[in-house]
C-alpha cells in the first residue's frame, strides 16, 4: 500500500525563519479563527505572508456563504490572486490554524505557495490515513513535491491553543444540541 501519492523528502534544518516569527503570524491566524467561532463558524483562520508582511487574512465562513469552499486557506489565496495576472504565490507563506484538508492542500500546491505552517493536526485525517491509501497526513519539516514545485511544511506551531479552540467549539456545539 502506497501511503503518500506525493513524493516526500525531509529537509535538513534549512529554516531561515525564526520560531518567534511563526508564532507571531500564527497568533494572527488564531485571531481570525476566534472571529469565525464568534460567528458560529468552525474556528479556523489563515494569513498569507510575504517578506514578513501579512497580505491577506481570512477565516472559515462556510455557513455564512452557504458553500463548502469557503475555507480560510482558499479565501486568503483568492483574495490575493483574484484579478491578478500572476497567481503564483511562490514567495508566500500560508499560516493556518488547522492542518489543511485535501481541497485546501490542492489549492496551496496549485497556487505554488512556498511554505505552509499549520497549528493543530487534523485528527480526523489520521483516521482516514488508517483506512485508505493515498491520503496525505502532513509531518513537520516535510517538503511536498508536486511537478516542479516544492512546498515546505512546518507543523504544530501553537498547536495547543489552535487545537483547544476547535475542541471547545465542538464541545459547546454538542452541549447546545443536547439541550435543544
Ligand atoms: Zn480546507
Amino acid at each position: 500500500m502506497q501511503r503518500h501519492k506525493i513524493k516526500t523528502i525531509f529537509s535538513l534544518n534549512m529554516k531561515t525563519h525564526t520560531h518567534n516569527q511563526d508564532e507571531h503570524f500564527m497568533q494572527l491566524a488564531l485571531a481570525q479563527a476566534k472571529m469565525a467561532g464568534a460567528q458560529n463558524e468552525i474556528p479556523i483562520g489563515a494569513v498569507l505572508v510575504k517578506d514578513n508582511q501579512v497580505l491577506a487574512s481570512a477565516h472559515n465562513s462556510c455557513e455564512a456563504d452557504h458553500t463548502p469552499l469557503s475555507h480560510a486557506e482558499i479565501k486568503v489565496i483568492q483574495s490575493i490572486t483574484r484579478g491578478q495576472s500572476n497567481w503564483r504565490l511562490n514567495e508566500h507563506s500560508l499560516y493556518v490554524t488547522l492542518e489543511p484538508c485535501l481541497m485546501c492542500l490542492g489549492a496551496i500546491l496549485q497556487a505554488r505557495v512556498s511554505r505552509l505552517v499549520f497549528g493543530a493536526y487534523d485528527q480526523k485525517k489520521k483516521e482516514l490515513v488508517a483506512d485508505r491509501s493515498g491520503i496525505v497526513g502532513l509531518n513537520d519539516q516535510q517538503i511536498l513535491h508536486d511537478n516542479n514545485h516544492a512546498l515546505s511544511v512546518t507543523a504544530g506551531v501553537l498547536e495547543e491553543p489552535c487545537s483547544a479552540l476547535l475542541k471547545d467549539f465542538f464541545k459547546k456545539r454538542r452541549q447546545s444540541q443536547d439541550q435543544s
